[in-house]
């Protein structure tokens, strides 16, 4: 069941790499690698993941890969045509559940332990945290991206 959360996992073509950190912010596993393309790109990952490719060689080529060819020059109109090529709905992501960084879940965070480490307003207004336990980054929704959630409404207006 390709709409069912947790299996959807993508590996976006390097230049690619504004649409893989929205698809980390939705909540999807997505595999950047940089400088990694042609061939060597689709031999880098195992046929689990759906290939998000500009490359026409790599349409061509990819068989055996579930695959998405992107057509838009932009970052947020890449992320509409990947979910409707997918039909996947807004109750298929989990926002701000993955470091949009380390590509990994990130986990719940005791509020007291990052009094010092997140600005006052925020401290005050949100009632849980979350914190990747690789690169540290501390994360809350709305977090990193200015104006989240109406951007992620677009992602879903028909
Ligand atoms: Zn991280």
């Amino acid at each position: 069941m390709l709409n069912e959360y947790g299996d959807i996992r993508f590996t976006a073509e390097t230049t690619l790499g504004k649409l893989a950190k929205w698809l980390r912010i939705l909540g999807f596993d997505t595999v950047c690698q940089a400088g990694v393309s042609g061939e060597r790109f689709i031999n880098s990952t195992g046929e689990d993941r759906i290939l998000l490719t500009r490359t026409k060689k790599v349409q061509s080529r990819g068989k055996g890969h579930k695959l998405v060819f992107i057509k838009s020059n932009d970052p947020l109109e890449q992320v509409r045509e990947v979910l409707q090529a997918l039909g996947v709905g807004a109750a298929d992501t989990r926002l701000f559940s993955r470091c949009t960084r380390c590509n990994i879940l990130t986990r719940p965070v005791d509020k007291d332990t990052v009094r010092s480490r997140v600005p006052d307003y925020v401290w005050e207004t949100n009632p849980t945290f979350q914190i990747c336990s690789r690169c540290r980054r501390i994360y809350w929704p709305g977090s990193h991206i200015k104006r989240s959630n109406e951007i992620i409404e677009h992602f879903f207006s028909t």
